[in-house]
């Protein structure tokens, strides 16, 4: 008998623990999407220097049937009876081993009307949903409009100035001036980034935290420190400053403020940390169940660095632990641990620029984006896509796609 090995989520814990354990078992992946996300490059997504395939591979092409693949939105997780349900599906998936992958979901923290009226930038719906609220605040700019009338009408405001709402605001930047450019258009757009800490990206080191500063003033994004958001409405954001509040229209918020844990996690009666992360063995088991393993962002990990919480490298590299662990636990044989090491940053900085920290030194420009897509190429899943993404960088080139007119784009 081939033990059941049941993957929940296929992102970079699942999908990667997935493709190590093939033909290890009889293998189910489960998730809600059709296709694996590449997350760090949905800014290339938005901007267009980049393109679905190359970035959100489809599950069936990765897995080519050496893995079943279950399209459907977990609905919760029986652990005495060892099953998982499906919404909308009277299927059970039942297991001998379970691997949780689930990953997070955009955390509003309780912000009046931020979930109803801010955009979330977690998928690639999220990114077409942005790119087509860009184009249309563009669109309904009219020819003969003041330039201060149309700075109000195309400002973004982007909540968060960790990682991603550096790498976002410069994106959109870059493309609302090329677009502005190109479109003839008087006055200039406005990109904000409101980060209630007292600097952006918080979590990194000076040296790459200058190059980013740098690209945010290249980029002409207006960064607004110490500055919390009290309120979102449809076409309004309210943030408070030094106990000040301030009302500014937008053509639309983008939040990139927080993750926090998927519901399903929150249901699970396990041992949790005040984060309500899982709590594993540094075999990345769950001390009360053995035949559950956790990963990536839901996991509390012990032996990682602190930086490297909710991410992908993590997570990656977590995948290879899961997959060796699994193999040596159906085979009755002892499981191993792993110290996590940083792998380095990489950053997009708009449309020209990146930033990568590899062996304690950062540089940036344009050399890091080519860097940066080298980089990543080699991160992609599998070598039969990792090749054809490749070739098509190399050959067809990576430059944006301008925002044009509605009907003009693809
Ligand atoms: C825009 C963006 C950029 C990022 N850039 C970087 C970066 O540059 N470097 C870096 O290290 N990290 C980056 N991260 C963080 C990184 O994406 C996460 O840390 C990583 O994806 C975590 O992997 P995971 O497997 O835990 O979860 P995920 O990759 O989020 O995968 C979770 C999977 O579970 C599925 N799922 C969730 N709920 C259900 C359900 N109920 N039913 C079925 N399926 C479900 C999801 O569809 C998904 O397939 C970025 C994140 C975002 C959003």
């Amino acid at each position: 008998m081939q033990p059941r090995i049941v993957v929940l989520g296929g992102g970079f814990g699942g999908l990667f623990t997935a493709l190590y354990l093939a033909g290890s078992g009889e293998i189910t992946l489960v998730s809600d999407e059709d296709h694996f996300l590449f997350t760090p490059m949905l800014y290339e997504y938005l901007s267009g220097e980049v393109e679905a395939w190359h970035i959100a591979p489809r599950y069936d092409e990765l897995l080519e049937g050496s893995v079943r693949f279950v399209r459907g939105r977990i609905a919760g997780i029986d652990l005495a009876a060892q099953s998982v349900s499906l919404e909308n599906s009277n299927e059970k998936l039942n297991y001998d081993v379970l691997v949780i992958g689930l990953g997070g979901v955009t955390n509003y923290v309780g912000v009046d009307g931020a979930k109803e009226y801010s955009l979330p930038f977690r998928k690639l719906d999220h990114a077409d949903n942005l790119r087509r609220r860009m184009v249309t605040a563009l669109d309904r700019i009219a020819p003969d409009l003041a330039p201060q009338d149309v700075r109000r009408e195309v400002t973004f405001a982007i909540v968060g100035g960790g990682a991603s709402g550096c790498e976002l605001s410069t994106k959109m930047a870059d493309l609302l001036y090329d677009a502005f450019k190109r479109r003839s258009l008087h006055g200039e757009p406005r990109v904000l980034v409101i980060e209630m800490g007292d600097k952006v990206i918080p979590g990194m080191g000076d040296q790459i935290r200058e190059i980013v500063e740098d690209s945010l003033h290249k980029s002409r994004v207006e960064v607004h420190t110490e500055t919390r958001v009290v309120k979102v409405t449809s076409d309004e954001i309210t943030f408070e400053h030094e106990g000040r509040q301030e009302n500014l229209k937008d053509a639309g918020v983008v939040w990139t403020g927080g993750v926090k844990m998927s519901p399903l996690i929150e249901q699970l009666d396990v041992e949790k940390n005040r984060r309500g992360l899982l709590v594993v063995k540094p075999t990345l088991q769950l001390s009360q169940h053995l035949n559950i393993f956790a990963l990536g962002d839901i996991a509390f990990y012990p032996d990682a660095s602190p930086t490297l919480a909710g991410t992908a490298q993590l997570a990656y590299q977590q995948a290879s632990l899961a997959a060796r662990n699994i193999k040596a636990f159906n085979e009755g044989k002892e499981l191993h641990t792993k110290h996590f090491e940083e792998l380095g940053e990489a950053m997009s900085l708009g449309t020209e620029r990146a930033a990568v920290l590899t062996g304690g030194k950062a540089f940036g420009g344009a050399l890091a984006r080519q860097a940066r897509f080298a980089l990543y190429t080699s991160r992609l899943p599998t070598w039969h896509h990792r090749l054809r993404v490749g070739a098509s960088w190399f050959f067809e080139g990576t430059a944006p796609r301008p925002l044009l007119p509605l009907g003009f784009e693809r």
